[in-house]
Formats: C-alpha cells, structure tokens, sequence
C-alpha cells in the first residue's frame, strides 16, 4: 500500500523514494498510489517550499487557474480565469496532498543517493531509506543563474536574484538595472519601476505575449491548439525547444498585458543584452531591436496561426474579431554602456534563468553540463528517474498543468519493475 513504508533498524525501506515536495514530487505521489505502489515524498522544507520561500510578494500564477489541473485534482473555486497568489498555490497543492494522503516526510533534506545492490540508499539528515526507484523532483528552477560579468561588479551595488527579491522596499534607495526580459524579469522591472525608481532593462531572446487575444486568454488559446502537448519528438531540436525563453505574461486581477513597448511608454529604459562589466560600467550589446523585431516576428505568426485555427474549428460566431497585430517597430536609441555609478544604480536585478545541481546524486547520470541524461525522464541508470524538467517529454512538462502527463507514464515505467523485497534491506 502507498506510503506504509517498513523500519529495519535505523533503515527504512520503500518501493520508491520521491525527492521533492512541489506539485511534480505530489503528481508522481498521486500516479503512484493510484497503482497501489508503496512510496515516500522527501521534502527538505514543506510541501510547495519554493512557492513559499521563493517568490516574491505580488506575485501570481501566470496561467490561469483552471490550468492547475493535477492528476485526480483540478481548481474547484469561483475564478476559473484569475490566477492565484503564492499563499493561494501553496494551499491548492497542500489540498492536492491531502487529497490522496499522500506520504510526505517534511522538514526532510536528501544528503546522498548512491546505488547499492540493484537499487538505491537514500541517505537524509533523518536516517536512511532503501528504494529500488528514485524520482528526482528537485525542480527545473533550481538556483537563479548569474554570469560570470556578476561577480566583477563593484562591492557597493547590490546583487539580487529573483529567488531573494521580494519587493521594491527592500531595495537600496537610488535607480535599479535589471537583467532579462522573460516573465520575471518583465514582472520585476515594472513593479520596481512603479514604486518610483529609475529602471533599466537589459533584453535579450524574448518570447511576447498578449494576455489576451480575441477575448481568450493566450494560454487559453495555446492550450486548445495543442501546442503545450508537443512532444519531445514534435520538435525539429529538442535542445533548442529545451532553450526557449519564458513566456512575457504577469497574471493580474485585471488579465492586463505587459510587454516591452508598454514598459518602455511607462518610462522603464531598455537596453540590449548584458555582455560584461568593468569596474562600474556595464557593457551592452547593440542588439535591441533585432531582439524585438524577431519576438514580433514569432508573436504575428502565433496570432495567425491562432486566426487560422478560429476558421477551421468554427469558432467564428463564438471569439471576438481578429485584433490588429501592433509591432514594436523602434524602440527608443540604447545605449551600449552604462555607468552605475554614475547614474545612481545601486542595485542589479539577475533575472536570468535557472540552473540545476546534484550534489548529493552519486549515480552516474551528470553530464558534462552537470544536467540529468534521460530519455523523457528514464535516466540510464535503471530505476533512476528525473521529473519536472523543462520539455522533459512535452512542451508542458515544468507547468503545474503539465507535469502530470509525465508522472503517469514514469508510474506505469516503475510499475513495470522489480520491488524491494524486504529481506534484501535487512542483508
Ligand atoms: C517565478 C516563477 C513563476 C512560475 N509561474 C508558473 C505559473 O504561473 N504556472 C506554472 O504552471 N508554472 C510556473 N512556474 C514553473 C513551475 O511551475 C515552478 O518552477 C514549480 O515550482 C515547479 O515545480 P516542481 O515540483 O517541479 O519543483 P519545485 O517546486 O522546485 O519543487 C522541488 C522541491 O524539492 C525540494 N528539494 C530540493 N532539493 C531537495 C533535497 N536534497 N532533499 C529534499 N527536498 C529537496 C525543494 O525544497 C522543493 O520543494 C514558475 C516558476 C517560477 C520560477
């Protein structure tokens, strides 16, 4: 039965340990003891530790809420279209536990997974478990990655990661330069511009999204066309696809767009990529406007494949007309140089991506980048598996929406194999 575990000594045994307490190790929890297969969730912190301690204040979902769909769980409130402040995600995904009981140990740090005989030792700061499966649910947006050009910044300005950040009060007085253009980066130059600062903002790649389109959410649309189900062999370069930068959307109580061009009308300036830094100048690279151009290129190509979509699935009567595409066209001059010191920045914003790391994974599954191999989530080491990753098997696969079409198929994978029988853990 899902989660009754067994003691021998100081070692615990179990079918599979799930390392992780966000919606993928509870996904994987719920997939599991729906086949009736015995598991344990090890969670350093509480379930949906990084919707708690890693968001800042305003911020909400940017999928809407009736895209919260887990297996056996789905929204049932009032607002199917709002999109749900982090205490409201933390109680939905303690709901979704609770739903299932599913077997979390919080407050539970995994030191080291080694393989021993055919399966696993799972060694916590709690005692130390026996498994013939591992998931690995440790979370796509692990650590906040900074460049290297970070660590040549002058002491006196202050360095934060979206991770830390929780709003513009806690901020040095004076201007802020922020780094990245995706959803975060987007979300945090506004709201630090609003409360009265000079604000930067250093773009690169970007994808542009409307919040809405012919009176449909955006992802309304994305997901009825299928595009989030695309899968891993859809793709023409999965590692390209594995690259794509986070949509620009915020999730407001108004469904209110917020894109370069609005930013830029609202006084925020913008620059091109961040390419280095000497002493307290920070050097960019004079690629603006082919960044905005090419993200115009990619959203009037959406737009029309979605017009296109309206037509063949007769959905004329039932959406608003087509909406005009607007281009940014020219953003205002930007410069390649900018003196923090000079213009009274005291604060940069890395809002560039995550990495992941492993230290406590002793199989050898790394790469050279130290990212997991696998195959949609199977890494080469049998009963090893990796959940959550970004397009692990499909387009979805990191979203609260997505995840669980992986955790079902890596169920069915697990429950294909050989258990742990107890007598082997004693040995
Ligand atoms: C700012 C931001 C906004 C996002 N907004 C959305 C959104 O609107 N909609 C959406 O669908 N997705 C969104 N995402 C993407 C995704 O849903 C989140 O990243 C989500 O947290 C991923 O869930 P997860 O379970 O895969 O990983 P995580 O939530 O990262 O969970 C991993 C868990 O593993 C635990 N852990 C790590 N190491 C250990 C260890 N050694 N031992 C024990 N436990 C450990 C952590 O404490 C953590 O609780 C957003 C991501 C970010 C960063």
């Amino acid at each position: 039965m899902a989660g009754e575990g067994g003691k021998v000594g100081t070692m615990r045994y179990t079918d599979t340990v799930i390392v992780g307490g966000g919606q993928a190790g509870l996904a994987m929890s719920r997939c599991l003891a729906q086949r009736g297969l015995e598991h344990v969730v090890l969670e350093r912190g509480r379930i949906a530790e990084r919707w708690r301690s890693e968001r800042w204040d305003s911020l909400r979902l940017l999928t809407p809420n009736w895209q919260s769909r887990l297996p056996g769980f789905r929204y049932a409130g009032e607002d199917a279209d709002g999109y749900m402040t982090m205490p409201e995600v933390v109680s939905y995904l303690e709901g979704y536990a609770r739903s299932f009981g599913s077997p979390v140990e919080e407050g539970t740090t995994v030191r080291t997974v080694e393989p021993v005989d055919g399966g696993y030792r799972i060694t916590t700061d709690s005692g130390i478990w026996r498994a013939a499966n591992v998931v690995i649910a440790t979370g796509y947006c692990d650590l906040p990655f900074m460049p290297e050009m970070a660590r040549r910044l002058p002491a006196d300005v202050r360095q934060v990661v979206p991770t830390r950040y929780r709003n513009p009060g806690e901020l040095p007085e004076g201007g802020v330069l922020v780094v990245g253009a995706s959803a975060s980066g987007i979300q945090l130059a506004d709201e630090i511009h609003a409360s009265g600062r000079a604000v930067t903002l250093a773009v690169g790649r970007h994808t542009r999204m409307p919040r809405r389109y012919r009176g449909r959410d955006i992802l309304w649309w994305l997901d009825a066309m299928g595009l989030f189900d695309q899968g891993a062999e859809d793709v023409y370069d999965l590692e390209i696809a594995r690259e794509q930068p986070s949509l620009q959307l915020v999730g407001r109580p108004d469904h209110a767009t917020l894109d370069l061009p609005l930013l830029e009308s609202r006084g925020v300036r913008l620059v091109g990529r961040a390419l280095g830094t000497e002493g307290s100048r920070v050097f960019f690279d004079d690629d603006l406007v082919k960044h905005t151009a090419g993200a115009d290129v990619k959203l009037a190509t959406l737009l029309a494949r979605i017009d296109e979509y309206v037509v063949q699935s007769g959905l004329e009567g039932e959406v608003d007309a087509a909406e005009p595409f607007v281009p940014f066209l020219w953003p205002a001059p930007a410069p390649t140089a900018v003196d923090l010191r000079d213009e009274g920045i005291r604060t940069v914003v890395w809002a560039t991506g995550f990495r992941r790391r492993y230290p406590w994974l002793k199989v050898p599954v790394l790469d050279a980048r130290g990212e997991i191999r696998h195959e949609s989530g199977v890494t080469p080491a049998p009963g090893l598996y990796v959940l959550g990753l970004n397009f692990q098997r499909r387009r979805k696969s990191t979203f609260i929406d997505g995840v669980g079409d992986d955790a079902r198929e890596l169920a069915d994978h697990i429950a294909s194999r050989p258990s742990v029988a107890p007598a082997a853990v004693v040995a």
